[in-house]
């Protein structure tokens, strides 16, 4: 597994960000759209700007990466064309893809970001100050970058996923608020855009998927409002941010394919394999997500057992987007 032939992470402007081969005659350089030049086009992207891990921000049709002439039109075009299609045709559609695709398309864009970083100074002025993301960190990135070979080669996944996708449907908007992108270093992404929201934890072995079975369950049966959304990734991103396990596999190379084995989560611990919830972090989870609608610290209830709640009131039913304007009125009608 140490074995560079298995990894393969070529970081070099020279070389392809997926398969690392170097550029050639016969498989030139092309430059690849980290967000999809369909995406762009659709949520009119291509001048709004992207915050990046040291606060810069970057039009979204800058964020491109090397990639060999192969990958791009033989294998990542072929994703685009199911994804796009799928996703014009929204959740009900989506849903049905193979969850590899989504897997691949999805952790195509986080490596593409963080990878961008890699070639990206700090700060412009001062070059010596090195880049976003130094060499160690994008090694963090080995085993997603391993994954991702999935696109050009054949993997099994024996036993389980290593990521868990989590797919809602959501309200549109017919405005800017119709796409959101965002991400964190430790490996979480969500994505919303057309009435498509997707949360992913990329390495995981599936245990988060797993655990939020219950608790989600109904939610498809409505449109979540964007609020609403940003609560549920508030929820699984602070949960995953609890996860103490470093999760491994067993790969097994074979002439065309590999086999990918994850080892069981809990090893021969019995303990579990999330700290404890601490209802004063997970404010602040909250407040990350919902500060966009002008809450602040002091209108969120944060409990260890309870929390404030756009998705469903007392009685258990959903809210509605007009309920959740009244709430959102009435939050700062308390505190003013
Ligand atoms: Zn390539």
């Amino acid at each position: 597994m140490e074995n560079d032939n298995v990894f393969n992470l070529q970081l070099s402007s020279e070389k392809c960000f997926i398969c690392g081969k170097e550029f050639c005659e016969n498989n030139p350089k092309t430059e690849e759209h980290v967000f999809p030049k369909w995406l762009q086009k659709q949520y009119d992207l291509w001048n709004q700007r992207i915050i990046l891990l040291n606060g810069t921000d970057l039009p979204y049709k800058q964020l491109k990466v090397p990639c060999c002439k192969e990958c791009n039109t033989k294998y990542l075009q072929e994703i685009e064309k199911q994804i796009s299609e799928s996703a014009k045709l929204g959740y009900e559609q989506f849903i049905k893809l193979d969850e590899l695709k989504i897997f691949q398309w999805i952790s195509k864009i986080y490596y593409g970001i963080h990878y961008k970083e890699f070639f990206l100074y700090m700060n412009r002025e001062k070059p010596n100050n090195g880049t976003i993301l130094n060499k160690d960190d994008i090694y963090r990135f080995e085993m997603l970058h391993f994954f991702l070979q999935s696109v050009h080669k054949p993997y099994i996944f024996n036993n389980t996923t290593p990521w868990s996708i989590f797919i809602f449907k959501t309200l549109k908007y017919p405005d800017e608020r119709n796409f959101f992108y965002h991400d964190t270093y430790n490996g979480f992404c969500s994505l919303r855009f057309n009435d498509i929201g997707i949360i992913v934890i990329f390495e995981d072995n599936g245990i988060h998927k797993e655990f939020f079975k219950d608790k989600f369950v109904g939610y498809n049966k409505i449109s979540l409002a964007n609020i609403q959304f940003d609560e549920i990734c508030a929820v699984i991103n602070y949960k995953y941010s609890l996860f103490n396990r470093v999760p491994k596999y067993m790969i097994e190379e074979q002439e065309d394919h590999s086999i990918i084995f994850s080892l069981p989560i809990n090893g021969l611990s019995s303990s579990s394999p999330w700290s404890i919830w601490d209802g004063k972090v997970f404010k602040k989870f909250l407040l990350n997500s919902w500060s966009k609608y002008n809450i602040t610290e002091e209108q969120i209830i944060s409990t260890n057992t309870n929390h404030t709640t756009f998705i469903k009131d007392e009685s258990g039913y959903y809210l509605k987007q007009y309920d959740i304007n009244n709430k959102l009125k009435n939050l700062v009608k308390i505190i003013d």
